[in-house]
């Protein structure tokens, strides 16, 4: 029997037993539109309610700060153009964010700019962790806001967000974070963080695809971006994915209370990195300590990533390169370029993104596995053969 390894979670997560048994009942019996006036209505209504107010718990903010989206990217969309527009009103016309940023934010931004705002791209260190100081230099009286993601998605680096936001705040700038990937990995105090907006994804943290949040500080009255009936205090038009509301409020709820078992992930993660990493050739992209907990992204020389992402999938382990929205594409990893990684080197690189449920088998398997795939695909590499044949000269 051939093993099974799913090390992708970065890229979407299965959903859990317990989610899918939270949504069950509200397809089948609480199917009602929270929108009617009877007791169908009234009875999925309350479960509206409720799984706000779950959430609000969880995240230490107010019920009616909480705003359902269908995703991460409609989220990062809403709170990027609906803070732009919003401020423009006041002759703001600036955009500041990171170069390291997920395309639903990275592309969000080129729009706008063909609206007219400028953007400023600004740079993070050779970890991927952006500089303050730089971001302390961007902005300016023309800046409307400042959007950091708190947690990277291809190399697990995690932002300085509460600094970044007071940066944002001494200059009367409105603070967005993508928390996608931050959420279940990262405690997270809506009422200390300090930032007016938040994003984040129901399906990275094992609610299902198509569900996302947006948290919305009281008084940011941000332009909508879907015009329609009365739902979410008539900032969100739509009527409710009540199913999928319910699970993510589960989702969180659990997600949140396993934050403390994240340490043995860690120590999985560690003992891959570490024994990966005595690959000759080879090197950690991103941070040692400011690192996700599941996150794994390692760079190997003279071979490519789609090569050896080919060979672990026949083996059963399923990777990635980076992001799973660019892997279709030939480019090279916007995010292994910003922290310097060449060309050549960011086409070798392999993100592992394990989970709570990842065992240390399956590390154990994933240790057995890689190595022998990266010295069969180095041994057809014309590149390996001519460092080779230059270290025999040497000796
Ligand atoms: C996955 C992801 C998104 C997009 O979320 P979707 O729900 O898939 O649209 C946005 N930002 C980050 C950092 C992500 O990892």
């Amino acid at each position: 029997m051939s093993r099974f390894v799913y090390a992708d979670n970065a890229a979407t997560t299965p959903v859990s037993e317990e989610v899918m048994e939270a949504m069950r009942p509200v397809f089948l019996e609480a199917w009602g539109n929270p929108s009617s006036q009877h007791t169908k209505g009234y009875e999925a209504k309350e479960l509206l309610d409720d799984s706000r107010a779950r959430i609000a718990r969880v995240f230490n903010c107010r019920p009616d700060e909480i705003y359902f989206t269908s995703c991460g990217t409609e989220s990062d969309n809403w709170a990027i153009k609906g803070a732009a527009h919003l401020m423009r009103k006041k002759g703001r016309d600036h955009i500041v964010t990171t170069k390291i940023e997920h395309h639903a934010v990275l592309h969000t931004c080129a729009a706008l700019e063909k609206e007219g705002f400028r953007v400023t791209y600004v740079d993070v260190d050779s970890e991927g962790i952006l500089s303050l100081d730089a971001l302390r230099d961007a902005v300016t009286e023309k800046t409307a806001l400042v959007a950091v993601m708190y947690a990277n998605n291809e190399i697990g680096t995690v932002q300085p967000v509460a600094e970044a936001a007071k940066i944002a705040h001494e200059k009367g700038v409105l603070m967005f974070t993508d928390a996608v990937q931050a959420v279940g990995n990262i405690k997270i105090d809506l009422s200390t963080l300090g930032v007016d907006m938040l994003a984040l994804s129901g399906h990275k943290i094992h609610a299902p695809k198509g569900i996302g949040m947006l948290y919305i500080k009281k008084g940011v009255r941000l332009e909508n971006l879907i015009d329609g009936g009365g739902q979410e205090k008539r900032r969100r038009g739509g009527t409710e994915n009540l199913p999928y509301i319910v699970g993510l409020a589960r989702a969180l709820e659990i997600a949140d209370a396993r934050i403390p078992e994240l340490e043995l992930v860690r120590q999985r993660r560690d003992r891959l990195i570490s024994e990966l990493t005595k690959i000759p050739y080879s090197k950690l992209n991103g941070s040692q300590t400011q690192r996700l907990a599941g996150n794994a992204n390692i760079g190997f020389e003279f071979v490519e990533g789609e090569s050896i992402l080919m060979w672990l999938d026949m083996a059963g382990i399923c990777a990635s390169t980076g992001s799973a929205c660019s892997s279709n594409s030939l480019d090279a990893s916007h995010v292994l370029l910003a922290i310097g990684v060449p060309h050549e080197k960011a086409h070798g690189s392999i993100r592992f993104s394990i989970s709570h449920e990842t065992t240390d088998e399956d590390i154990d398997y994933i240790l057995e596995t890689l190595p022998p795939i990266i010295e069969r695909l180095r041994a057809l590499s014309p590149l390996w053969e001519d460092l080779n044949k230059k270290k025999q000269k040497e000796d």
